[in-house]
Parts: C-alpha cells; structure tokens; sequence
C-alpha cells in the first residue's frame, strides 16, 4: 500500500520532518491496516502539516488540541487507529493541558511530538525544550526558563507508553513506532527533529557515530543497560533512588540495571529519563515504560453500553444511584 499522498511536500530543504515523514510512510503499511481506518490528527507548527502528506485521514486541527480531537475520534470509532503529530511548542506551551490530561486517562492514542526545541512556524522563538541561554528572537540576551523533559513529563502523567528516538535513526524510530502501534494505550513518542533554519545542528553531537557512542544510551528490555563504543559505560542504582552511570570495570557488569520497561512503578522510568541532561551528554534511546492498564475509551464506552442496554428502572437506579426520579 501507499501511504504516501498527492500533496507537494513544503517544509525547508533538510527539515528533519522529511526524514520522519518517510519512516512513516514506511512503517504505516506493516500494521496491515486499511489506509481509511487510519487517522493523523495534528496541532498547530511545522510538523502539523504532516496529515497532509499522508494517504490516510487526517486533520490540521487546533493550536494544542490535537489530542482533544483525537480522544474524542479514539472514544467514538474504536475501529480506527488514531495518531497525533504535535510539536514542542504545540504539545508544551498551549497544549501543555491537552497532553498530560490524554496520557493521564490512557486514551488510546499515539503521540508523535516533534521536539526541534525552537517555534519554526513563527519564526524562531524560544520554545518550552529550548537550551537556558538560548538566544532567539523572543529572548535576545538568551532564554532563562529551565526547559521540559518531555519524557519525564510524560511519566509524571501516568502515561502507559513512553519513548523517544531520533529523526535520522530510522531503524530505532521505526521499532518505537511499531511498538507504540501495538500498545493498548496513550503512547508519547519524543523525536528529537533537526530545524536547519532556527536551531540547525541541536542533536548533531548525537549523530556523529564517535560522539553518539559515548551519548546514546540503547534500552533494549531484557538486556543490561550499557554504552561506549566498547560498552564500557553502564547504568547502575544511585543513593537517591535513582540511576547514575558508572564504567563497567570498576562497578561489575552484575550491578548493572537490567532494562524492563514494564515495571508499574513510574520512578523506574522516571529515574532514567533523568540521566539525560538538556546538552545531550547521556541520552537514553528506546522505549523507557510500556504497561498495561485499562484504556479511557474502552471504559467509557462500556459505561455508554451499560446504560443503554439497561432497563428504564436499572438505568434510573444506574444514573442517579437512587430508586426513584426526585427533583433537587
Ligand atoms: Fe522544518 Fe524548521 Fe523549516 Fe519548520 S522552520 S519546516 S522545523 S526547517
């Protein structure tokens, strides 16, 4: 099948959405989905045009409330397969009540948010991921807001699934994708996206293959979490209760954490969002939680069954917990 739609694509030369684009397009047809039982549904931003080059449905909707579209599209029609594509500015400045509230219920929804940490649409501003000291044109002797960790502000929101990869990495994308396709649930994938007209080269120290082997850090569950071009780095418990690297040599490969994403408790994957810094210096990669629990949508129609197949007296009793109508 071809996702790819009629539309001339029309971000800049060497947008980092380019890259994403076509990964998508590639992976959309291993779900083995129809094209209109399928649904992008996007905010507002330079990746918000994503819906449009796609063969798929999809809406250019609201300014941050793309997943309040996209609830509403996930609760109604439990036979589509709905996406968000969002960008930083979108999904964490005015849509920042929009998101956590989507992860919080468990809707369930995939969440693709394009994090380039700068507004390209409008321009260049500062967004809510960008660098203290970013000098753009909103903040001209440099940014002092301390930025999101979207990942560990996923998980403070309860959020079932929570990934992250890099737009040029299409193989690592795509295995997150797939899974996040696969999860019953709010799925968060972070995608760290070059802009090469605002924020040019911002991950660039995690694509060069020297500097990403000491930076990267691969979570792969089942497998002892460890880095380095030699894996001589690992990832090991610290005294606050949560995770600090350590060289393999002088600790033992023994004390290294084992990666399982599908720990309940959220400070596991809390604690690894954590290791990463905003300037890259240790970034983990892959799919840090995927847990099972019960979806908003699935819940809420069966509360819209229940009533409806209920007797007038049951549904009385249903309704208002009383056996019988009374005036307030
Ligand atoms: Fe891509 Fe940046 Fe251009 Fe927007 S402004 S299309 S993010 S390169």
């Amino acid at each position: 099948k071809d996702f790819k739609s009629d539309q001339e694509v029309r971000w800049c030369p060497g947008c980092g959405d380019y890259v994403v684009l076509n990964t998508v397009q590639s992976f959309l047809p291993t779900l083995g989905l129809k094209r209109e039982n399928i649904v992008f549904v996007s905010g507002i931003g330079c990746s918000s045009r994503f819906p449009y080059y796609l063969n798929t449905y999809g809406m250019h909707s609201i300014h941050g409330r793309a997943p309040a579209i996209a609830t509403g599209l996930a609760t109604t029609r439990p036979d589509l397969s709905v996406w968000v594509v969002t960008g930083d500015g979108d999904a964490l400045s005015i849509g920042g009540n929009h998101l956590i509230h989507a992860l919080r219920r468990n809707v369930n929804i995939k969440i693709l948010l394009f994090n380039n940490r700068i507004y390209g649409l409008t321009k260049g501003q500062y967004s809510p991921t960008s660098d203290p000291g970013t000098i753009t044109k909103s903040t001209p002797m440099g940014s002092v807001d301390t930025p999101f960790n979207p990942i560990s502000l996923a998980l403070g929101a309860e959020a079932s699934f929570v990934g992250r990869a890099l737009d040029s990495d299409k193989k690592g994308l795509t295995e997150v994708l797939t899974a996040a396709a696969q999860h019953r649930g709010s799925a968060l994938v972070e995608i760290y996206q070059n802009c090469p007209i605002f924020n040019d080269g911002a991950f660039d120290v995690l694509k060069d293959k020297d500097e990403a082997a000491h930076r990267i850090i691969p979570l792969r569950a089942g497998e002892p979490i460890r880095f380095g071009p030699e894996g001589e780095y690992g990832v090991v418990p610290n005294r606050w209760g949560g995770f600090e690297i350590a060289k393999v040599a002088e600790v033992g490969e023994s004390e290294l954490i084992v990666h399982d994403p599908a720990i309940e408790d959220t400070a596991y994957a809390f604690g690894l969002s954590r290791i990463g810094d905003q300037h890259l210096n240790h970034t983990p990669t892959g799919i840090f939680r995927q847990v099972s629990r019960p979806t908003y949508d699935d819940q809420a129609r069966a509360q819209v069954e229940q009533a409806r197949s209920a007797k007038p007296a049951d549904l009385q009793a249903l309704l208002t917990g009383k056996d019988t109508w009374t005036v307030d």
